[in-house]
Formats: structure tokens, C-alpha cells, sequence
């Protein structure tokens, strides 16, 4: 009787010890997935830099370039080459600073190229050489570089600052000298090499109607540019 009672004791003394190491192995095995997924994504990705860190990043990409916060969130490196550009909206109007810690959260799956503030500042989050995850399409943003550009007004049209607009010509133009882009072209579809998210994903507006109305002018800007 002792011996039995002391025995279900034991037992019952041992479910906790048992929950306890399987929690403890369970912790272990997440820890070293999160360290393997960390130590596969290439140096320079999701920490601060260093300036001479930026300036190495920054050669590789747009001279444009006066801030670097590398996402996590992207393909490295992209599957296609550079063919296409593809605008965005913010949706609000963020810091380059708030833009890139929020593209630096992986439970957040988003992140862009390049994104533009509203004194037409321009931030690298995902280098040229990679895919960011921006237009809710894999094909598009495998060849294309997306910009994400801040809005000057929340809602009704969405517009954006003359230097944000200005800052965009400039970057473009930048994108596709250096990528062998000869002409932008916008044919209101995924055929042309300029693109919109709002064409890849019926749940969206982006860029917003100010953007959207502007990207003939926009082709029409760069390729003028272009032929300097
Ligand atoms: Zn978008």
C-alpha cells in the first residue's frame, strides 16, 4: 500500500517535471529555428548600420540613398532581372525611420525597395539585388524596383509633396539608367515596366488616386531625363 501510494505520488510529482522539459525543448528547438532563419539572411539585414555600413550598401544601389534600415522581409536575391518599377503609397505620411522598423518586423510580411518621405528623402529597405515583398505579387516584384512614396494628405486624394513627386522623377530616372532601362512605359496594366499595386490586388487603392493620375507624366518625366 505504501509502495503504490508513494508510486502515484511520484507520478503525479513527475507531470510537471515532464510538461516542464518538453516546454523547455519545444523553447530550444523555436530559439534555434529563429537563429537558423537569422543566420540565413545575408549580413547587413535587420540591425542598425553603421555609417561606413551605409555607404558600402548605398554604393551597390541608389546614390540617392541617405538612409539604409535593411528588411528581413524579401526574397534574397530576386529571381528575375530588373526590368520593371512599381509605385506605392504609404497611406499615411511616415518617417523613412517609422517606414523601415515597421518593414523590419517579420510578423509584418511587407517591405519595399526604396520609400520617400514627404522632404523627398530617400531610405533603402531591401537592396536592388532582392525581391521586397511590396505589390502582393511575386512575378512583378521579381523584376521590378518598388518605391514607396509618403502621402501628403491621409485620404481623399492621397497626394503627395512636390518634393516627394520630385525626389520620384529623380529616383526613377536613377533605376533605370543604372538597371539598362532604355524607357519607362505606363499602359494601365501589367504589360508596361512602370506599374501600380492597385493592378495586382483588387483589395487596394494604392498608390491613391493623386499618384495613379500622374503616371504618364511620370513615364513621360523619366524618359525625357533619360535622353540627356
Ligand atoms: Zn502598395
Amino acid at each position: 500500500m505504501q509502495v503504490q501510494g508513494s508510486g502515484k505520488k511520484t507520478l503525479r510529482g513527475l507531470i510537471p517535471v515532464v510538461t516542464l522539459t518538453l516546454f523547455s525543448l519545444l523553447s530550444v528547438a523555436s530559439a534555434a529555428g529563429v537563429y537558423i532563419k537569422h543566420i540565413s539572411l545575408p549580413d547587413y539585414i535587420g540591425r542598425e548600420l553603421t555609417e561606413p555600413e551605409m555607404k558600402e550598401v548605398i554604393k551597390r544601389n541608389s546614390p540617392l540613398t541617405s538612409y539604409v534600415r535593411l528588411s528581413p522581409n524579401a526574397d534574397f536575391p530576386r529571381k528575375s532581372e530588373i526590368k520593371k518599377i512599381t509605385i506605392h503609397h504609404m497611406a499615411a505620411n511616415l518617417s523613412l525611420e517609422k517606414l523601415g522598423e515597421s518593414f523590419g518586423k517579420i510578423d509584418r510580411n511587407a517591405s519595399s525597395n526604396y520609400g520617400i518621405d514627404i522632404n523627398g528623402r530617400v531610405a533603402l529597405y531591401v537592396e536592388e539585388e532582392n525581391r521586397a515583398w511590396t505589390s502582393s505579387n511575386a512575378e512583378n516584384d521579381n523584376m521590378a524596383v518598388t518605391i514607396e512614396v509618403a502621402n501628403e494628405e491621409t485620404g481623399g486624394d492621397w497626394s503627395v509633396s512636390d518634393r516627394s513627386y520630385a525626389a520620384l522623377i529623380e529616383l526613377c530616372t536613377d533605376i533605370c539608367r543604372r538597371n539598362g532601362i532604355e524607357e519607362l512605359v505606363y499602359t494601365g496594366d501589367p504589360e508596361g515596366n512602370l506599374t501600380i499595386h492597385k493592378m495586382f490586388n483588387p483589395n487596394t487603392d494604392c498608390p491613391g488616386p493623386y499618384l495613379e493620375g500622374k503616371m504618364e507624366e511620370i513615364a513621360e518625366k523619366v524618359n525625357e531625363n533619360l535622353k540627356k
